[in-house]
């Protein structure tokens, strides 16, 4: 009898979820309390209780390529940067193309998942299910947890002075739908995360002045790098990841402010981060500076206090006649179907005790996942799969996961490795690299990219892997899971990028791909010379874990 798990939402995680057990070959059964798939890229008009809830304007910020599942590239006619519709549109021709939705119970919400009295025998779970007001309880062997971490919003008052005698009206970015309301009035916006970008820009289409209010600053990036290429196909590659964690941490925060400011000069636009030795995620956004430029948005410090119908801010400054606050101050995670005992939440920081952003170290048996609980600077989706894709095989027995000291050092170290690289923020708790992370669960499964083999093998493809972008195709080339269409995908992966653009054929002398080329050689000339100094003048690089591994 294949094992029976349970899935908790069917969004992109849970969607992923399915397919993995399906490969596996478990039995799945997904849990969705809506009556639809797709989670947080499901919009609505009305905010859903207990449910993701997105704004209309919003837009990917990974691109098509590095954002996709690691063995279905999204077609090639949709855009490289996806508006939400379009994302859903994605993930129901996943579910369709690999027949997901029957495994899908809608309308049935997980209420609680507690140890079968058997647990430390059989690490089964009791799942108590609501549907039509009928609750009921099913056993499963196993529970892959997806409902997702940007639900609860985090909406601290009380450090706010005076909001309680505001006579204007505020919420939480949670609750921001679209921008018709805000005309001509005066409106403050809390925090400088992706959320506060997009809205900020889009009232500040319509709105009287728009304010907004950051202690920390932040690096704002464009969607648009060299050549009109996406930013995160230009940046994540194996080969700058290789040289950045390689460098001293002085000189890697030197270079990334002085790219950061290659765009514009944060300092002149008020938003310059106050400690840069952090890499925290950077506002994606093309129009936020541009707005600030024409005045529409106005940057200030962090707030002193609120009145009746003004804002104090900590430099002194106010502002009067303040109609409408939205706070964009993130979200906490929250599972409200597993108590304490199971996994605990720190309230004040937003930390959770997960080996690898996954499994909880204490239980008897590693019966209990938590899928897409981690922020990359890049694609969930492949991240959550991954993810997936390793707990069936801890699920099966396949794979096994290390003693509990082993994991609780393991978790320590990251951590410290985290807040060093990105802060102690609670908006950094999940926050990892991208290659980083993936390569490091990939090792779990056997399907990480060999480059020192590939280069042998197939020349073309390792150049590809290791100087092209890090899309998520590169896992499956081999191991569990392998696709035969992933040597392919790779190759093609730029077409796919760059032809949705062309939708008006223009005469070159020249086709882009050679200049694309072009960069990477121009990149790859001016490293290796700046190695060869570095070399020379301080110390031998750190060796490539390419190489340590396999
Ligand atoms: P977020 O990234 O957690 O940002 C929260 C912001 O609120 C930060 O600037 C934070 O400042 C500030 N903040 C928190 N507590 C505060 C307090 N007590 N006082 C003042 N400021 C406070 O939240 P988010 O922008 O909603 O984004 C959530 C996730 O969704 C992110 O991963 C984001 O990238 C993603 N997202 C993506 C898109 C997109 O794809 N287009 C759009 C929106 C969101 P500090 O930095 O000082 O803590």
């Amino acid at each position: 009898m294949a094992k029976t798990v349970a899935i908790i939402g069917a969004g992109c995680s849970g969607l992923a979820a399915i397919k993995g057990c399906l490969e596996e070959g478990l039995s799945p059964t997904c849990f969705e309390k809506s009556d639809d798939i797709g989670g947080l890229w499901r919009y609505t008009e009305m905010v859903e209780d207990r449910r993701a809830s997105l704004y209309n304007c919003v837009v990917t910020n990974v691109s098509k390529e590095m954002m996709c599942y690691t063995d279905f590239p999204m077609p090639e006619d949709f855009p490289t940067y996806l508006h939400h519709s379009k994302v859903l549109e994605y993930l129901r021709l996943y579910a369709e193309h690999f027949s997901l939705l029957k495994y899908i119970q809608f309308k049935t919400e997980v209420c609680l998942v507690t140890k079968s009295p058997s647990f430390s025998k059989t690490g089964q779970w009791e799942v108590t299910i609501e549907k039509n007001g009928v609750k009921k309880m099913e056993c499963f062997d196993a529970v892959l947890v997806c409902n997702g971490h940007h639900v609860e919003p985090y909406l601290p008052l009380e450090s706010f002075q005076g909001i309680h005698d505001f006579k204007g009206h505020y919420i939480h970015s949670r609750f921001y739908k679209k921008y018709e309301k805000y005309r001509g009035k005066t409106v403050l916006i809390v925090g400088v995360g992706n959320s506060a970008g997009d809205i900020a820009v889009e009232i500040s289409g319509v709105a009287k002045q728009v304010y907004v209010s950051t202690r920390q600053g932040t690096w704002v990036l464009s969607r648009i790098s060299f050549d009109g290429l996406p930013i995160d196909m230009a940046l994540t590659s194996r080969f700058a990841f290789w040289i950045s964690s390689s460098l001293p941490a002085g000189l890697l925060h030197k270079l990334h402010a002085k790219q950061m400011n290659s765009w514009f000069d944060h300092a002149n636009y008020g938003l310059q981060p106050e400690d840069m030795s952090f890499l925290k995620e950077p506002m994606v956004n093309d129009h936020f500076p541009s707005q600030i430029l024409c005045g529409a948005i106005r940057i200030k410090p962090h707030i002193r206090k609120f009145t009746e119908s003004s804002v104090i801010f900590e430099d002194g400054s106010i502002v009067d006649g303040l109609e409408e606050v939205i706070f964009a101050t993130g979200y906490s995670i929250s599972f409200p179907f597993l108590d304490d005992s199971i996994i605990r939440v720190n309230d004040n920081d937003n930390n959770i005790t997960l080996y690898k952003n996954v499994f909880p170290p204490y239980h008897e048996k590693p019966t209990l996942a938590f899928i897409g609980l981690v922020q990359p600077l890049g694609s969930l989706l492949s991240s959550s799969e991954l993810q997936v894709r390793w707990a069936t095989r801890i699920f099966k027995g396949t794979s096994q996961l290390p003693s509990v000291a082993k994991m609780e050092a393991h978790f320590k170290k990251t951590t410290e490795h985290r807040r060093k690289c990105f802060g102690k923020g609670r908006s950094q708790t999940l926050q990892t690299y991208f290659i980083e992370y993936m390569d490091e669960v990939a090792v779990e499964i056997g399907i990480r990219p060999n480059i020192m083999r590939l280069l042998i093998t197939d020349p073309k493809l390792a150049l590809k892997v290791f100087f092209g972008p890090c899309t998520p195709y590169q896992y499956r080339l081999k191991g569990p899971g392998k696709w035969s269409g992933a040597r392919n995908a790779i190759l093609t992966q730029w077409s796919r990028t760059i032809n949705p653009a062309r939708t008006r054929v223009v005469q070159k002398s020249t086709d882009s791909r050679p200049t694309i080329r072009n960069i990477f050689v121009l990149c790859g000339l001016t490293t290796a010379i700046f190695i060869g100094f570095y070399c020379v003048r301080y110390k031998p690089l750190r060796a490539p874990s390419w190489i340590l591994c396999h």
